[in-house]
Order: structure tokens, then C-alpha cells, then sequence
């Protein structure tokens, strides 16, 4: 059992204040959503968790099964647990995935995984989500499709096995075929591992395929209204007018 618990959470990128006091938690077997407007604050949360050095954090703490997340390395967080895709990917040149996602398990569990071990995962992971076995020989995010990205991601999360995992707009870019594909390796894995899920989305349609267990709307850097999956099917009935407003 695990939980992150983000508290009271105030987050500035120079001198502007962005995440507006933030309270958050989520635990294994759970699955959350946030959702809100474009330029809420949703990214900046999930950078700030992670580590991004642009991201300053003012005040307030971040646990994750009590230990001060905030203090730990990037590569510390991982250790720990913590996964998170971003909503922008990053680019490796030179680096194939095969050899990036054997890099990130050995950076996670502080060993190499034996080599048949880790090709029979690795294939087994691909098969699931229907990638080609010749993507694990492509540079890292390098020239990937917004569905070959995301699709990389739900592998990383396969083979990474984390206690908590982030997901920045897993289901942008997205044509339908491809959200059916993630959102069913992200129900596979939910089902299997005793992970909690923070789910990030502007859209409602992944929510029709992911039940999330519980919904926080965020409106200006902070947390406006929560409630069950019920609340995003209010959100895809009014839109975040009535949140923007009251946030302005
Ligand atoms: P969301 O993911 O909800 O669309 P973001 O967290 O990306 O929102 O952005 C929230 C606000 O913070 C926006 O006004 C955005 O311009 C600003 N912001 C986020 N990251 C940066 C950055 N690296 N530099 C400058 N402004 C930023
Ligand atoms: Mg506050
Ligand atoms: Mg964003």
C-alpha cells in the first residue's frame, strides 16, 4: 500500500505564483483525475512532483508513503516509486527504446535486469499494446506519433511497475483506435498492480474508457470541486465555464 499526499502545495515558475495551495492524495489501487482548462496548472503540478527545476516550489510538502518527495533526486523519485509521463515527451537521440527502458529499470530497481528477462518483457508488453517488435530499435521519442508516444509510455509503465503513476495528457493526440489501445493498457495494468493512478485530462473521452474513482476539477492553480466519475460526465454536459469564471 502506498499513497502520495501532496499539502497545501504552492508552485512559481520566476516570480509568478501558479499552483495556489494544492492538497491531493492518492494511493495504491486507486485511480484519480484532475481535470480542468488549458493553462490551469495541471502540467505544472505533474512537473513539479517529478522534479523539474523550473518549477520552484514556495511552500507546502509533497509524501509519498511519508517520505518528503520535495528533498529526494529525480532519479531518487523513480526509486521511490513515482512515474510520470509528460505531457511532452522528451527526445534521446542515439538512444533506442529498448536501451532506454532497460536504462530506466536498471535506474529503478539498482540493477540490470538479465537480458532474456527483460526481451521477453519487452515483447510482452509491445504484443499487448500492439506495437511493432521493430519500435524497440527506434530512437526514443524521436520522430514518434503523438500514439506511438503515449503507447511508449503505457510500456513504460508495464515494465516499470510503479507504486504511483502520473499521466500528463495521456489521451491528447489521440484518434480513437489508439485511445482504445492506452486506455486498455492502463486498465490492465491498474488491474494487476497495486498502483495508484493520477490521471491528467483536458477532455473527457478517456474517462469513458478509464472509470477514474475519484474527480478534482482545478481552476487557477488549484482544486475547485471534487467528487466521483459522476462529476466528469457534469464536466462533458457544462464544460469549465462555470470554474473559469469563478476562478478569474
Ligand atoms: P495546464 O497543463 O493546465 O494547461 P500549465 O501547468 O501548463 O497548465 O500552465 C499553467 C500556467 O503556468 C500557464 O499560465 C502557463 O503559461 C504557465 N507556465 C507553465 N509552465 C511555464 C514555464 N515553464 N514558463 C513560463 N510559464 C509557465
Ligand atoms: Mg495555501
Ligand atoms: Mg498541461
Amino acid at each position: 500500500m502506498s499513497t502520495l499526499e501532496i499539502r497545501d502545495l504552492h508552485v512559481s515558475v520566476g516570480d509568478k505564483e501558479i499552483l495556489r495551495g494544492v492538497d491531493l492524495k492518492v494511493s495504491s489501487g486507486e485511480t484519480h483525475a484532475i481535470m480542468g482548462p488549458n493553462g490551469s496548472g495541471k502540467s505544472t503540478l505533474a512537473y513539479a512532483v517529478a522534479g523539474h527545476p523550473k518549477y520552484t516550489i514556495t511552500s507546502g510538502s509533497v509524501l509519498l508513503d511519508g517520505e518528503d518527495l520535495l528533498s529526494m533526486s529525480v532519479d531518487e523519485r523513480a526509486r521511490a516509486g513515482l512515474f510520470l509521463a509528460m505531457q511532452y515527451p522528451v527526445e534521446v537521440p542515439g538512444v533506442s527504446v529498448s536501451n532506454f527502458l532497460r536504462s530506466a529499470i536498471t535506474a529503478v530497481r539498482g540493477e540490470a535486469p538479465k537480458l532474456r528477462e527483460f526481451a521477453k518483457d519487452l515483447k510482452a508488453g509491445m504484443d499487448a499494446l500492439s506495437i511493432d517488435p521493430a519500435f524497440a530499435q527506434r530512437n526514443t521519442n524521436e520522430g514518434f506519433s503523438g500514439g506511438e508516444k503515449k503507447r511508449h509510455e503505457i510500456l513504460q509503465l508495464e515494465l516499470l511497475k510503479p507504486k504511483i503513476a502520473v499521466l500528463d495528457e495521456t489521451d491528447s493526440g489521440l484518434d480513437v483506435d489508439a485511445l482504445r489501445v492506452v486506455s486498455e493498457g492502463i486498465n490492465r495494468f491498474r488491474s494487476r498492480e497495486d498502483t495508484g493512478v493520477l490521471l491528467i485530462t483536458h477532455y473527457t473521452r478517456i474517462l469513458r474508457y478509464v472509470t477514474p474513482d475519484f474527480v478534482h476539477v482545478f481552476a487557477g492553480g488549484r482544486v475547485v470541486e471534487e467528487g466521483g466519475p459522476e462529476l466528469a460526465e457534469k464536466l462533458e454536459a457544462e464544460g469549465y465555464e462555470a470554474y473559469t469564471k469563478a476562478s478569474a
